[in-house]
C-alpha cells in the first residue's frame, strides 16, 4: 500500500517546508526530518533526543510531566506531591485519562492534586522544612495511603534543597516508603528523560523492597508501560487472563506501590510502552533473570501476533488457550473491519504523537484500510525511530519534535483525511477542515488496546472522518 508520492515528491515538500527558516535553524531541522526508503534501512534515523530549537513553538513538555504525569502520577494508592510552585501540579492535575479503581481521597489519589505550593520565602530559605512537615501532615490525613513520592518542579534542583534526607528521614517516620524523584524540567530535553529518572527512583527506592509472599506460578507476568488511558490496560488484562496468565503488576495505570515493589516475582514482563519502561525491564532482567517482551495490542494484527509472541515464552497449555481466545474474538473483529473498512478505506493519516503510538497504532490504521503517511515523535530515541521504520511504507514523512508550523504544513500539503495528535493541535486542524483525533487522551474515548478496543478505535476515526460538519466550513456565499 502506497500513497502513489515518490521518495523524490516528498523530500521536495520537506525541502520546500523548511526553506522558511533562517539557515541555522533550517539546516538543524533538516536533520530531523526524513523520508522512509526500503533502500536505504537508516533512512528513519532522523536526529532525535536533543534540545528543541527555541522559539519555535516545539510541542514537548519535561521531565516532571514524563514522571509525575506519566509513569508515577497513575500509581494509585500513593501520594504524589507536586514539589514547588503551584503551576506544574495544577496545569496537569487530571488531565491524563489513566484510570484506576478505588476510592479517591481514601485508598486512592490519582485524581488529586498535592502541592507544596512555593513562595519565595521558600526559594530564598529553601523548602526541606516545609516538605517534611507536609508528609508528616499527608500520612495523618489520608492514613491508608501506602508511599509518598516527591515530584520535583524545576527550582527544587536550582535551590539546592535536599529532598533524598527529607525522604530517608520521613520514610522511617512514616514506615511507609517515600520516594525522591529529580525530575525537575530543566533536566534533558523533554518528558524523556523524566521516564527514566522516575524508572530509576523505582529501582531504587521501591523494587524487591518489599518480601514476595510466595513463589507465584510459572503463568505470572507483568504489564509494563501500559498507563491504562481509558481503561486501556483494562481491555489488555482481559486478554491475558484469558490467555491463562496471571498478571501480577501493573505499571502504572491502574496500578499499586505494592505491585511495583513486587514485580520481580514475574516470570516475564510484558512491555507496551518500550519507551516510557524500557530502563525498569533492562534492570529487572540484569538483576532477577527476568526476560522481557515487547509487544502491541493495537488493531487485530498486531494484537494476534502479539498474544502468539507472549504464548511461545509458555508451555503447550497456554499456546492451546492462546489460540482459542484469538479464534473466539475472531468474529467480532471480522464484523468490525467489515463494517468499517469501506468507510475508510485509502484514508491518509497524519501522526504526530510521544514515544510510542506514533509507530504502534499504524497497524490498527492499516486493518482499517488506511494509510500512514507522515509520522513522527516528540521525544522518542534512536531506538524508536529503528522500530519505526520496520513499519512504514515506503515515503512516509518522519519528523522528530516536529514545530507547529512544519505540522500544519505537511497536513496541507500531503492531502490528509485525518490527523492523529495532541490537545495543542486538535483545534488549528479542525479550523483547516481536518479531522482529527486526539491520539494521547483518545478524545475522552477508549479503550483502543486489545480486542475490546478496536472497535471503539474504528468507530471514532470513522465518527472524525466521515462526519458531516466538514461538508459545512465553507460558507455557500462565497465562490
Ligand atoms: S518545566 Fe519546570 S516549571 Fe515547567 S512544568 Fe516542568 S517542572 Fe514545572
Amino acid at each position: 500500500m502506497s500513497s502513489g508520492t515518490s521518495i523524490e515528491e516528498k523530500r521536495k515538500i520537506v525541502d520546500e517546508v523548511l526553506t522558511v527558516y533562517p539557515k541555522k535553524t533550517r539546516e538543524e531541522r533538516a536533520g530531523h526530518i526524513g523520508v522512509s526508503d526500503p533502500e536505504d534501512a537508516g533512512s528513519c534515523a532522523v536526529a532525535n533526543n536533543v534540545k528543541s530549537r527555541p522559539g519555535v513553538m516545539t510541542i514537548r513538555g519535561c521531565a516532571y510531566a514524563g514522571s509525575k504525569g506519566v509513569v508515577w502520577g497513575p500509581v494509585k494508592d500513593a501520594i504524589h506531591i507536586s514539589h514547588g510552585p503551584v503551576g506544574c501540579g495544577q496545569y496537569s492535575w487530571w488531565s491524563r485519562r489513566n484510570y484506576y479503581n478505588g476510592i479517591l481521597g481514601v485508598t486512592s489519589f490519582v485524581t488529586m492534586q498535592f502541592t507544596s505550593d512555593f513562595q519565595e520565602r521558600d526559594v530564598v530559605f529553601g523548602g526541606d522544612k516545609k516538605l517534611t512537615k507536609m508528609i508528616q501532615d499527608l500520612d495523618r490525613l489520608f492514613p491508608l495511603n501506602k508511599g509518598i513520592t516527591i515530584q520535583s518542579e524545576c527550582p527544587i534542583g536550582l535551590i539546592g534543597d535536599d529532598i533524598e534526607a527529607v525522604a530517608r528521614e520521613t520514610s522511617a517516620q512514616i514506615g511507609k516508603p517515600v520516594v525522591p524523584v529529580r525530575c525537575e524540567g530543566f533536566r534533558g530535553v523533554s518528558q524523556s528523560l523524566g521516564h527514566h529518572i522516575a524508572n530509576d527512583s523505582i529501582r531504587d527506592w521501591v523494587l524487591g523492597s518489599r518480601d514476595i509472599p510466595d513463589e507465584g506460578t510459572p503463568y505470572d507476568v507483568a504489564v509494563i508501560g501500559d498507563y491504562n488511558i481509558g481503561g486501556d490496560a483494562w481491555s489488555t488484562l482481559k486478554i491475558f487472563r484469558e490467555m491463562g496468565l496471571r498478571v501480577v503488576a501493573l505499571w502504572s495505570g491502574d496500578g499499586t506501590i505494592q505491585e511495583l515493589a513486587h514485580t520481580p516475582r514475574a516470570k516475564l514482563n510484558l512491555i507496551h510502552c518500550y519507551r516510557s519502561m524500557n530502563y525498569i525491564c533492562r534492570h529487572m532482567e540484569e538483576k532477577y533473570g527476568i526476560p522481557w517482551v515487547e509487544y502491541n495490542f493495537f488493531g487485530p494484527t498486531k494484537i494476534k501476533e502479539s498474544m502468539r509472541k507472549i504464548a511461545s515464552y509458555f508451555d503447550d497449555k497456554i499456546q492451546e488457550q492462546t489460540e482459542k481466545v484469538i479464534e473466539a474474538y475472531e468474529p467480532m473483529m471480522q464484523a468490525t473491519i467489515e463494517k468499517y473498512r469501506p468507510r475508510l478505506e485509502g484514508k491518509k493519516v497524519m501522526l504526530l504523537v510521544g514515544g510510542l503510538r506514533p509507530r504502534h497504532t499504524i497497524g490498527a490504521y492499516e486493518d482499517l484500510g488506511m494509510e500512514v503517511v507522515a509520522t513522527g515523535y516528540e521525544f522518542a530515541h534512536e531506538d524508536d525511530y529503528e522500530r519505526t521504520a520496520r513499519e512504514v511504507q515506503e515515503a512516509t514523512i518522519i519528523y522528530d519534535d516536529p514545530t507547529a508550523y512544519e505540522l500544519e504544513q505537511f497536513a496541507s500539503r500531503l492531502d490528509i483525511d485525518l490527523v492523529g495528535s495532541g490537545i495543542k493541535e486538535k483545534y488549528v486542524y479542525h479550523k483547516m477542515g481536518l479531522p482529527f483525533r486526539q491520539m494521547h487522551s483518545w478524545d475522552y474515548s477508549g479503550p483502543y488496546h486489545g480486542f475490546d478496543g478496536f472497535p471503539v478505535f474504528a468507530r471514532d476515526m470513522d465518527m472524525a472522518i466521515n462526519n458531516p460538519s466538514w461538508d459545512l466550513i465553507q460558507t455557500p456565499f462565497e465562490s
